[in-house]
Parts: structure tokens; C-alpha cells; sequence
């Protein structure tokens, strides 16, 4: 028997949540965001959901090769470009459109022989302070690429630093948008939080958006809005099953550092699931699960292999009993990876991409 944890990805609710971020932004093309092994979901797992995508936007050549053997024949864009100059090798080869953010990139393509003139997405940095050419040099680099003859197309792009929060894209709009102004090239600016709050304005949209958090279910701006509200599903379910039914009396104190102490006689069940499968190690009492299906709390401090939850909640709970730690449980009841992210002071991108490699996956 193996042990009792398993991840599921749900590809029909990745096929929902594109075509909920298509309704969102009307008319643009739209990037499937596969990064980080497609937020840890697997290219490979999460591809058939996502195959309903104009392109895929991703982090290097590996990830890109991975895309290809899938039989992808359209666009896939590298994000922040090459890492050094052979890279433009094997990216004239796959046909890839890269990101172009620093001088050296430019550089790289000039003394590049190719065959197959590049697509470049020249990247601004309108105020996030990370990849990018500032507003006052970026038609400058504009120009050099255009004169090179490994370039065949250029586009512009850049990344909003605050989309999910109060400060929200007006300012980095602006520059973006002051600064391009006549310069020839497809535009791309909305990532998921830009698409869902400002996708109905078509001048923002652009022609290309880039979401990708809410690809995979989770909610770019929560709590100010939850998944559901947003109209998104789970992608991915981690689920357990109970190990061990104990009663704890009144004064008994649970796992490492005894934590929590029972104030009366408990049921708690201990789950196959820990730190070392993803499972957040800084979440404390009382971050929601459920078992079978039903709500109820964590308890104490989570280990490496296990971790406690109360059973008061589910009386019909017993060894084996299922566990979802999130995403959907047998019964349909949901429990949404922003709120085990929130309450262990993180957000649903750190967990999806922390899952760990020992989870057996699924793909439903
Ligand atoms: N575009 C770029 C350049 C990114 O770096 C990212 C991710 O950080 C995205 C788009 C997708 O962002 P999100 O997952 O917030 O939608």
C-alpha cells in the first residue's frame, strides 16, 4: 500500500478558469503561464486544460522543450529571456519569442547568427524596479533592435508590481503607455489580478494578457476577493487520509513543542500529510481542512509526515477517513487553497509550487 496522500489536477476546471479569464479580457490573446512546472501542477499534467491557450509563457529552454514534445506548434514566449548567449541557438530552434530586458540580451543578438529572425517582447520596467528598460532608455533599445537583422518582430511588454493591491496599475499604465506611444509592436501588460480587475478596458488589455495564478484556481487579490467570487475553481486537490485516531484528555498537549493543549477530551485525527509533502510548516491551530468533507481545524504544529486535526467536528470520522488539506473533497465540498495559504501567512502560489516531489499526482 502506498502511503495515503495523493495531489489530483482537475482539468476541467483548468479549462474553466481559461476560458473565465478569456471572458475577462474580451478579444486579447491569451498566454497560459506554465512557469514553475505550471505552478507546480506538471506541464505535462496540466496541459490538456490548458492546450485552449494562444501561447505558452514560460521561464527557460527546458520548460520550452517540455511544451514542444507535447506536439505545441504555437507560440511560447520565455519570460525574462535568454541567460546567456548560446541560449539563442536552441531558441531559434524551438521557434521561440523571448523577452529582451538589458542591454547584454541586445548584444547577444546582434553577434547571433541565425537563420530564423527572433520575435522579441522588449521589456519595460515601468515601475516594479526588477527586469526591464527604464521609460528614458527604452526607446533607445527600441531602436538598436530594430536595426538588427536577427529581429524580425518586436513587441512591448511589461509587469505590474501592485495589480492585486490598493496602488493597483494606474501609474505603471501610464508610464507604459506614455512611453510607447507610435512604436510598432503588440502590447502585453495584464498578469492575473490586471486581466480580472482591468480586463474590460481594451486599451490595457493589449493584445496579449498573462495570467496565470488564477489559471490555477486561486485568487490573485484574496480576501479582498475569493476564488469563487472571481468565478475560478480548484485546480489542484491535496488530499490524505487519516493515520491514527486518537482521544486526547483534557491537559494533553499535541505533537512537537506541544503546541496545543486540549482544553476537554478531543478527537484528533493524525493525517499523512506534512511539511516534506508541501504542506505548509509555519500553519498554525486552527488553519481550516476538512474530513470527510466537512470543515474543521488543525492542531498543534504540523510535522515533517503528519499533522493533528480535530475530529470534534466529524463524529463519523475513523482511520482512513479522507482528508482534503485543499482543493475538493469527495463530497464536493471545496476549501480553497487561499485560505490554508492565508492563514499560514502566505499565498496560494507559494503552496501549489512547494508541493513536493513524493505526492503521487493524479490527473482527473
Ligand atoms: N507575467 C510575468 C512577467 C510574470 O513574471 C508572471 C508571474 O509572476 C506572470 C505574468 C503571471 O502572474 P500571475 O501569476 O500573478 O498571474
Amino acid at each position: 500500500m502506498p502511503r495515503p496522500i495523493l495531489a489530483t489536477v482537475h482539468t476541467d476546471a483548468l479549462r474553466h478558469n481559461l476560458q473565465r479569464l478569456r471572458e475577462a479580457a474580451p478579444g486579447a490573446r491569451l498566454w497560459a503561464v506554465v512557469k514553475a512546472d505550471a505552478y507546480g501542477h506538471g506541464i505535462e499534467r496540466a496541459f490538456e486544460g490548458l492546450r485552449g491557450a494562444d501561447g505558452f509563457a514560460l521561464l527557460d529552454l527546458a520548460e520550452a522543450e517540455r511544451v514542444r514534445a507535447l506536439g505545441w506548434r504555437g507560440p511560447i514566449l520565455l519570460l525574462e529571456g535568454v541567460f546567456e548567449p548560446r541560449d539563442l541557438e536552441l531558441c531559434s530552434r524551438l521557434n521561440l519569442w523571448h523577452a529582451v530586458h538589458c542591454d547584454e540580451q541586445i548584444d547577444w543578438l546582434a553577434m547571433h547568427k541565425t537563420h530564423q529572425p527572433h520575435r522579441v517582447f522588449l521589456k519595460m520596467n515601468s515601475g516594479m524596479n526588477r527586469l526591464g528598460f527604464s521609460p528614458e532608455r527604452y526607446r533607445a533599445a527600441y531602436a538598436r533592435l530594430a536595426a538588427l537583422p536577427q529581429v524580425e518582430e518586436i513587441s512591448l511588454i511589461t509587469h505590474f508590481a501592485d495589480a492585486d493591491g490598493d496602488r493597483g496599475v494606474a501609474e505603471q499604465w501610464a508610464v507604459f503607455d506614455r512611453t510607447t506611444q507610435g512604436l510598432p509592436g503588440e502590447r502585453s501588460v495584464c498578469n492575473s489580478a490586471a486581466v480580472l480587475r482591468y480586463g474590460q478596458d481594451g486599451a490595457l488589455r493589449g493584445d496579449w494578457v498573462r495570467p496565470g495564478i488564477a489559471t490555477y484556481g486561486s485568487s490573485p487579490d484574496y480576501p479582498a476577493h475569493t476564488a469563487e467570487q472571481w468565478g475560478l475553481r480548484p485546480t489542484m486537490t491535496l488530499s490524505a487520509r487519516l493515520l491514527a485516531v486518537n482521544t486526547v484528555a483534557a491537559g494533553g498537549r499535541i505533537g512537537y513543542g506541544g503546541a496545543f493543549t486540549a482544553e476537554q477530551p478531543t478527537r484528533v485525527g493524525v493525517v499523512a500529510c506534512g511539511y516534506a509533502d508541501g504542506y505548509p510548516r509555519v500553519a498554525p491551530t486552527g488553519t481550516p481542512v476538512l474530513v470527510n468533507g466537512v470543515r474543521t481545524r488543525t492542531l498543534g504544529r504540523v510535522s515533517m509526515d503528519m499533522l493533528a486535526v480535530d475530529l470534534d467536528p466529524v463524529p463519523d470520522a475513523v482511520l482512513g477517513s479522507e482528508v482534503t488539506l485543499w482543493g475538493v473533497a469527495a463530497n464536493g465540498a471545496v476549501l480553497s487553497i487561499d485560505e490554508v495559504a492565508h492563514a499560514a501567512g502566505t499565498v496560494g502560489y507559494e503552496l501549489m509550487t512547494a508541493l513536493a516531489r513524493r505526492v503521487p499526482v493524479v490527473v482527473q
